[in-house]
């Protein structure tokens, strides 16, 4: 991940454009990461000058949610889904858009869930599911989770071709792979 300087604590950021963001928007997630979620429309300047404003808060937050775990799969809660919800669904669409420029595939619908045992699924009609939870997985195993689901419009299975088509934005999934089923 990125990393942002604020005297002399780095913080791990990621930055997603939006096109349902209407403006500038800062999360601190538990580990104390920091999402910045931009209209597609601010530049990137802009948005780094509003970061900095800001650093005074992120700090704190940061240094708060540092030691923090994230919430895993298993109990849920119904405020804390619609309290993340919006933004999950910001970056399953700004993933699925970066990883679909390679794949091409029509997508009919993107769906943030609250689910109890499941990171994402495809149904048949070519919706793709996610478990609102992906906002606190690390990046690497989120954009799994992502292409993995975006792969199933090439391949409604788990066969060697599926997997082939994963490991052509993905050479290092088997790794992912077992890392998020540890998770
Ligand atoms: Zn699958």
């Amino acid at each position: 991940m990125p990393q942002l300087y604020f005297d002399n604590l780095s913080i791990s950021y990621e930055l997603i454009r939006s096109s349902r963001a209407k403006r500038l928007r800062l999360e601190i997630r538990p580990g104390g990461f920091l999402t910045i979620i931009t209209p597609q429309t601010l530049s990137e300047v802009h948005a780094f000058h509003f970061v900095r404003k800001k650093s005074l808060w992120i700090k704190k937050y940061v240094q708060k949610l540092k030691d923090k775990n994230p919430p895993l799969l298993g109990k849920s809660n119904r405020k804390d889904f619609l309290f993340h919800k919006s933004a999950a669904l910001s970056l399953a669409l700004s993933r699925l858009a970066h990883f679909n420029d390679f794949y091409n595939y029509t997508i009919s619908k993107v769906v943030i869930r609250m689910g109890h045992t499941r990171w994402g699924s495809c149904s048949r009609k070519g919706n793709l599911n996610f478990n609102y939870r992906i906002l606190f997985l690390p990046p690497a195993l989120r954009d799994y989770l992502i292409v993995h689901e975006l792969c199933h419009l090439g391949e409604f299975n788990h066969s060697q071709k599926f997997w082939a088509l994963v490991a052509r934005t993905l050479p290092d999934y088997k790794n992912l792979r077992q890392a998020l089923k540890a998770y």
